[in-house]
């Protein structure tokens, strides 16, 4: 999608700072930090969302839940957040997953 932020990170149009790219995903650091470790993953294919995702598209979803296993390299722990939609806050219509690590959390909305 033209008009989409992280779709311009995917092409190049904007700059990020990356971690993993592939041919289906991308991960790349956020540029506002919430925890010592905040990076985003991306599917390459624009979803909009979580409510997006759906027997056609999901496999994407699977397979970066096992790329995020193997490349969080974060030691004691880390949790993944996907906002979906207003409530949730989600400001960039792509679907993609937090993944937060290096301290501890609690649990709080
Ligand atoms: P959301 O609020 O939709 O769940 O998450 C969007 C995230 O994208 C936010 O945490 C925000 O800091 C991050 N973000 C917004 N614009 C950019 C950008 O241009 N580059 C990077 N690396 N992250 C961004
Ligand atoms: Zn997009």
């Amino acid at each position: 999608m033209s008009d989409c932020l992280f779709c311009k990170i995917i092409n190049g149009e904007i700059p990020s700072n990356k971690l993993y790219e592939d041919d289906k995903i991308l991960a790349f650091y956020d540029i506002s930090p919430i925890a010592p470790v905040h990076f985003l993953v991306i599917p390459k294919e624009h979803i909009q969302s979580v409510d997006a995702v759906n027997a056609q598209n999901s496999e994407v979803v699977a397979y970066i839940f096992a790329k995020i296993a193997k490349k969080a390299g974060i030691e004691n722990g880390y949790r993944v957040v996907s906002n979906c939609g207003h409530d949730a806050g989600q400001t960039v219509p792509h679907l993609h997953f937090h993944v937060l690590g290096g301290k501890e959390m609690n649990w709080e909305v």
